[in-house]
């Protein structure tokens, strides 16, 4: 079969699509589609397909796979590996799954909603909100990142310590397949054992299993009680020891448990404006932990201010400030939150998404930050995040003064390096943000022989003539 020219292919997708729903790059309008978050790769498509339907997704596909055209998904392009971003050949489809963006249900008294892969998180998070129920997925890019990215890079964020990573949120999937078949499993059902978990195959498969059309999600009681605080502490040790002890005395209700180093608050005051330090002195580490209630009456500042006297007298926790109104809780997690951006303003910077067991945390810095110390004075480290979850992003920025292109080009030694360390502690160099393009050697390099062999296998029977997402996680067959 001879290769359909370009013009033939995108009458093609026009005559699926209709004009509207194939952008071709004529008034520049490819452009936003072409780069990642991390402006690490910039690539170039054919066109854009902007399906407003699942049929449209569905015949979209078995045009492309009869064809042999590859397809690259993409959501809000919040991704931090590349993962939505079209190679350079300039043949591939990207598939812009924004205009299917409908919720089509609430059920509060099931305790579950079914959104199209398109709908903003934070629409999701307000839907949820305003039938009285919480969907608990909370991300830094919320306002911007789509459901079916967050599905498909299992997305993990501040509230997975308490209520589990995106993939542990899912109750049923829709997904096209790469032959242009449905796969129908959108039930809210709670218990299903009826031979193996084909949804789950594609949550965290970043694209190259299946385009996800719909998702049936788990939502909870709404919360009423909020109790915050932005503690310090001497080191990371502490923090994990006031992990532990607050969920104790708690009852277990902390949603979120964050550690900050000193100089992400410097970053932060720095950046972003009317962002302050909640804390007079300066200190080297921060936590910044939430407990959270659905009854409006727990006595959770209570709960947390009994824990962090405590600690304070025990000098487990250095200083404290406990939010008193929702304006202090917002400006805690407004620092949180930013940190990335402001790293981002600060200059470049070296990302490393990895976990380690909870308990083995503070050796991990310890060692880590050693290494950096001794091998790159050029860098310095900014190690946060979601402790509770045993996930660090070891961040290096550029130290000031040093040049940008020299700094970013020891990436791959000093990759080499951490993830060797984290490897060493047990651990997973890619803990919430995937393999995208960016890891795809990590992969190789990390996991056991036998899973990539599953993985090749998987991928070769889903998708035989290789038209999904190719070169991401997997290098092309
Ligand atoms: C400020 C900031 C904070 C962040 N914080 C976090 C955090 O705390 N935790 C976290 O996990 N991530 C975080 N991220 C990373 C990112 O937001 C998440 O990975 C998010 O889930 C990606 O969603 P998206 O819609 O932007 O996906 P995209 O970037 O568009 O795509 C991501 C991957 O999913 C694939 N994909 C997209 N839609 C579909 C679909 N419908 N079907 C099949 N494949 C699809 C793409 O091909 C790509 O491989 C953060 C990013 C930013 C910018």
């Amino acid at each position: 079969m001879a290769p359909l020219s370009s013009a033939q292919i995108l009458s093609g997708l026009e005559r699926i699509l209709g004009p509207q729903g194939v952008l071709t790059g004529e008034a520049g309008d490819l452009e936003p589609y072409l780069t990642d978050q991390r402006r690490l790769y910039h690539g170039r498509a054919l066109a854009v397909a902007r399906p407003r339907s699942v049929a449209e997704v569905t015949e979209l596909l078995a045009f492309c796979n009869a064809q042999h055209i590859s397809v690259v998904p993409q959501g809000g392009n919040t991704g931090y590996c590349g993962g939505a971003t079209p190679d350079e050949s300039g043949r591939q489809i990207l598939v812009s799954l924004s205009r299917l963006n409908r919720i089509r249900q609430v059920d509060p008294l099931n305790y579950s909603l079914v959104a199209e892969a398109g709908c903003v998180l934070a629409r999701i998070q307000r839907a949820a909100d305003e039938a009285l129920r919480f969907f608990p997925l909370s991300l830094g890019s919320e306002g911007t990142c789509q459901l079916g990215g967050n599905l498909s890079t299992n997305a993990g964020g501040i509230h997975v310590l308490r209520y589990g990573m995106m993939r542990d949120l899912v109750l049923g999937l829709e997904v096209a397949l790469a032959d242009g078949r449905l796969l129908s499993s959108l039930g809210t059902l709670r218990k299903d054992n009826t031979g193996y978990d084909v949804k789950s195959l594609f949550l965290g498969a970043e694209g190259t299993l299946g385009i996800i059309t719909a998702a049936s999600l788990k939502l909870f009681p709404k919360l009423r009680a909020f109790a915050t605080a932005f503690s310090a502490v001497a080191e990371p040790g502490a923090a994990v020891a006031l992990l532990a002890r607050v969920r104790e005395a708690s009852g277990d209700r902390v949603s979120s448990f964050e550690l900050i180093p000193r100089i992400a608050v410097d970053l932060t005051t720095r950046h972003i404006p009317g962002v302050r330090d909640p804390l007079d002195a300066r200190h080297p580490w921060y936590v910044l932990c939430e407990l959270t209630s659905s009854r409006a009456a727990d006595p959770l500042e209570d709960l947390l201010e009994q824990s962090l006297a405590g600690a304070l007298e025990e000098k487990l926790v250095l200083d404290a400030a406990v939010a008193r109104n929702e304006r202090d809780r917002a400006a805690f997690w407004k620092l949180r939150e930013t940190i990335p951006e402001a790293q981002r303003l600060d200059g470049g910077s070296l990302k490393h998404d990895i976990c380690v067991p909870v308990a083995a945390i503070a050796d991990f810095i310890e060692r880590g930050a050693r290494w950096v110390a001794d091998n790159v004075p050029e860098g310095r480290l900014v190690a946060y995040g979601h402790v509770g979850d045993g996930n660090l992003h070891f961040n290096l920025n550029q130290a000031p003064g040093a040049d940008r292109a020299a700094f970013l080009g020891r990436e791959g030694p000093v990759k080499r390096a951490i993830h060797d360390l984290v490897a060493d502690f047990g651990g997973s160099f890619s803990a919430e943000h995937g393999i995208g393009r960016l890891k795809v050697e990590e992969l190789e390099r990390y996991a056991a022989p036998v899973e990539l062999d599953l993985m090749r296998a998987l991928k070769h029977a889903l998708d035989p003539n290789g038209i999904l997402n190719p070169g991401k996680v997997l290098r092309p067959a």
